[in-house]
């Protein structure tokens, strides 16, 4: 970084925010990281720190940063598992948790408009004292803000139901890279056939096009009655399958998520803990399926019902013996009170991290994609976690898959396999016609592949870029280059 440049843009930040603004080592190192697998020595500590609390502020931080051609990375809860928010280019890291202020209710059209720093946890709490809730909501949903499930398009516990953020999302208010405050998308309307739809270039943009400030979304009703129940499978492949024809019998669920054996082992580790034995599931069993119906009580009993006769009479499945496991599978999903090293071992990701290779694949690939998973996680060393399907479209079974294994972040040779395994899982999920990334986001991980994914429209990416962004400073080293995995 241009020291003077830097120093200038200090002087004026103070001159807007105060105390606000600060370049403390202190202040520096809470946003260094994320939650994604990284050795100590590769933590990147942003050369500024700036707490802005209205769009307004945001408008002057980003005029100042583009006329001293300094970098400016969005930080929310740092939980990100793509290493979205590391300012390894330097430059100022925008708490965006400083604007977090509920702007408007508007019960009239089930809509709430928001600061995008506000979490989800914290926007459904205001919003369960009007009986309504926002049901997007990912396991970290504690720490997670709106404006990062924009930025990184990240998943929910009930995608099956309701779908990603963009089905909730009418309207944005982005800073763009000349400090332009602009408002996106199709005001309350829940759609628009006009213009070209900007919004959904907003989503997934990691804070590489501005930082997003408003958000107008979507709310609904809270639900009376839910029930979980879990199922066990002979094959991922009929999990999948028993719950396509659960759907197309007309049966409304919450959630599905299907687990690999090993998978549900790290669920479950509470359960262990409380009753001191494991999980009673049979030997036969490859898969395990959790669905969730929720609504009035007697439409809850009856869905339940259906879905469970389908799944035992059509393809084999038996309900889990112990509902204690499925709570608290449950409970580790959906009641999460996520507080960072405060959980024990191994949610508290101390002694090791949990990584990932999230893809998105074809849902006819899941079982050849979990038997290649087995083979690239242990050619590259990795001790492996397990593989979740999320569904993540409204009504239909999609394939969102985790496949995760644990790190050992203390050592660098063991980071640096963790991302060799990524490429190679990620040359996978291109081979399947699937996608490298479904919910984390590129980070500093796959920018440099996305030439392999996207093929001739990539360019078309690089102008948008460069019209959001004329100064590239919102950002930099995402999207187009890849700091960890080299080689095409
Ligand atoms: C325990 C745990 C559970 C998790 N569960 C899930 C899960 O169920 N589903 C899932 O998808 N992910 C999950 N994640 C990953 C992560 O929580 C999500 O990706 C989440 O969206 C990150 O939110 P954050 O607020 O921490 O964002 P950060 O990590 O702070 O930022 C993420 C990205 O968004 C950008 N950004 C942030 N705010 C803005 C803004 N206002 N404007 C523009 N860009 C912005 C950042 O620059 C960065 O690129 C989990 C992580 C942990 C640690």
């Amino acid at each position: 970084m241009d020291e003077a440049a830097l120093d200038q843009a200090f002087r004026a930040l103070k001159t807007v925010l105060g105390a606000r603004a600060t370049r403390a080592k202190a202040h520096r190192i809470g946003y260094s990281r994320d939650w994604s697998p990284r050795h100590s020595s590769h933590i990147d500590l942003p050369d500024i720190v700036v707490v802005p609390k209205t769009t307004d502020e945001v408008v002057e931080i980003v005029k100042i940063a583009y006329r001293h051609r300094v970098p400016v990375v969005p930080f929310a809860g740092g939980t990100g598992m793509g290493g979205g928010v590391a300012a390894w280019k330097g430059g100022i890291a925008v708490e965006t948790k400083g604007f977090d202020q509920l702007l408007e209710l508007d019960e009239a059209n089930m809509m709430v408009t928001t600061q995008a720093g506000i979490t989800i946890w914290a926007l459904n709490e205001e919003l369960a004292r009007s009986g309504l809730w926002f049901p997007h909501q990912p396991e970290s949903k504690r720490a997670c803000t709106i404006g990062a499930s924009i930025g990184c398009d990240n998943d929910s516990t009930f995608g099956l139901r309701y779908g990603k953020i963009l089905d909730y999302l009418s309207n944005v208010v982005m800073v763009t890279g000349k400090g332009e405050a602009l408002r996106i998308g199709r005001r309350k309307a829940a759609f628009s056939s006009t213009g070209y739809k900007l919004l959904d270039l907003v989503v997934g943009s990691e804070g590489t096009l501005g930082v997003v400030t408003e958000a107008t979304l979507r709310v609904f009703p809270l639900p009376e009655t839910r029930l979980v129940r879990g199922y066990v499978c002979r094959s991922l492949d009929d999990g999948l399958r028993s719950l396509e024809r659960v759907l197309a019998g007309g049966i409304c669920v919450e959630s599905a998520h299907l687990n690999c054996r090993q998978r549900l082992h790290f669920y479950t580790h509470a359960y262990r803990e409380k009753y001191q034995r494991e999980p009673d599931i049979p030997d036969w069993a490859e898969a395990i399926l959790f669905l969730s119906f929720a609504g009035d009580e007697d439409v809850v009993n009856f869905s339940l019902e259906k879905a469970t006769r389908i799944l035992l009479d059509h393809f084999g499945a038996e309900e889990t013996k112990e509902q204690e496991m499925v709570d608290g599978w449950w409970a580790s999903k959906h009641s999460l009170d996520f507080i960072p090293f405060r959980q024990k071992w191994p949610d508290s990701q101390r002694e090791k991290k949990f990584g990932a290779a999230d893809l998105g694949l074809p849902i006819g690939r899941v079982e050849e994609a979990y038997q290649r998973f087995l083979e690239i996680a242990s050619k590259w060393g990795q001790d492996i976690l397990g593989m979740t399907v999320y569904n993540e479209a409204p009504n239909k079974p999609t394939a969102s898959i985790s496949f995760a294994v644990f790190v050992d972040d203390s050592s660098e040779e063991s980071v640096a396999n963790f991302y060799n395994y990524v490429k190679e899982m990620s040359a996978m999920a291109l081979e399947m016609e699937g996608t490298m990334s479904s919910y984390i986001g590129d980070g500093d991980r796959l920018g440099g592949f996305n030439e392999l994914e996207h093929g001739d429209s990539y360019i078309y990416m690089k102008r948008i870029k460069e019209m959001f962004d004329p100064g590239g400073i919102f950002n930099p080293g995402k999207k187009f280059e890849s700091r960890w995995i080299t080689g095409a």
